[in-house]
């Protein structure tokens, strides 16, 4: 199953950003799949039919409340307040680094905004942690165990701010709203971006730390995984956190594989030893969820200077996605996979690719019907 909002893909110059984000990868995957989408059981979806095969009602609204689950009080509030939009404007423009230390417009010209931010944030981000949440649903309901949306997967974000144009944590959001609704126990993060899950696994830390006044409910919790470049940012990112041993970026991931680069060949027989070193950590509790945050970004062909300390092939890419299939299907665990980063004209092939491969191969044949 597929689940594609192209409602929440915001046209950023509309809001006078200039920064050219792929906003047609979606729309290129499911172009390519033509046919091949059709092979999985159930059609690609889009937002408003998975709410009614869910039985929730449309518009599915993204509660404030929720969202404080995993991040600060006092920032989802400047980010929800109406009536000002000062605030929420002045905290966007900061995350997509929209101004340079100088305090001049970069990348960004509000002469040529004809919506406000608000619309944006309502849109492109709440609407991405409902995507996120309702392909998790599916994932759990849908009959498949499967789910791939085509957007999400705002890693960066940590407790009081966003970071790296991620705005609210969408992967610990809808992992937390599924335990805080008792449709999960035990969640895996596992996250293979080309940048380390540093926001997730900070947001996650903070929970156990009880830095987080919301802590995990009875029998819950979360563990996670990210393999990533083993340098660049977010790792040399002092700005981030100040460089306090105990923030993002330097918080570990539960399973950290740091890939240097010119290791590709390994990258898929790491990647399958961490996963194992995850069933272990998880102490034969059975794992409801899995969230794969599939980035793009590690493609060679990925146009991310910031991405180019790693460079798997599109043949490598596939094998990792089944790879991951394979691991989780073969333990019955269900899983909701989510598209990342991604950058340039060939950034919709990865995802792309690999769904097809799952096509090609029945479902059922692989251990979830
Ligand atoms: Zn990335």
């Amino acid at each position: 199953m597929i689940l594609f909002d192209p409602a929440a893909d915001a046209g950023w110059l509309d809001y006078g950003i200039l920064i050219p984000f792929p906003a047609d990868r979606p729309a290129k995957i499911v172009d390519f799949l033509g046919e091949a989408a059709r092979r999985f059981p159930g059609p690609v979806l889009q937002l408003d039919q998975a709410l009614e095969l869910l039985g929730e009602k449309a518009p599915f609204a993204v509660e404030q409340r929720d969202v404080e689950l995993i991040h600060a009080s006092d920032y989802v509030e400047v980010l929800f307040q109406k009536g000002d939009d000062a605030p929420l404007t002045r905290a966007l423009l900061d995350i997509y680094e929209l101004i340079d230390a100088d305090g001049k417009p970069n990348r960004y010209d509000a002469a040529r905004a004809v919506k406000p931010m608000r619309d944006m944030f309502e849109r492109a981000i709440l609407g991405r942690l409902a995507g996120s949440y309702v392909a998790a649903r599916l994932a759990l309901e849908g009959g498949e165990g499967f789910c791939y949306y085509l957007a999400g997967g705002n890693h960066h974000a940590r407790y009081e701010w966003g970071a790296g144009f991620c705005v609210l944590n969408d992967v610990v959001f809808t992992a937390r709203k599924l335990q805080h609704e008792r449709r999960a126990k035990l969640i895996w993060i596992i996250d293979v971006d080309a940048h380390k899950g540093c926001g997730s696994a900070e947001l996650v830390d903070f929970i156990r730390r009880g830095l987080n006044p919301h802590s995990f409910e009875e029998g819950c919790g979360i563990l996670t995984l990210s393999a990533h470049m083993a340098r660049g940012w977010p790792l040399d990112a002092e700005t981030l956190s100040g460089s306090l041993p105990d923030r993002a970026p330097n918080i570990s991931s539960d399973i950290e594989i740091p890939i240097e680069a010119g290791e590709e060949a390994l990258y898929n027989q790491k990647l399958e030893a961490g996963l194992r070193r995850l069933e272990d950590l998880s102490g034969g509790a059975a794992c409801d969820l899995a969230i794969v945050v599939d980035g793009a970004d590690p493609y060679e062909k990925d146009e991310l200077a910031s991405a180019a300390l790693l460079a798997l092939t599109l043949g490598q890419l596939v094998e990792r996605g089944n790879l991951i299939y394979t691991f989780l299907s073969e333990r019955g665990i269900k899983s909701v996979w989510l598209l990342a980063g991604g950058y340039g004209e060939r950034a919709w092939e990865p995802a792309a690719y690999f769904l097809e491969s799952l096509a090609a191969a029945p479902l059922a044949t692989k251990g979830l019907t």
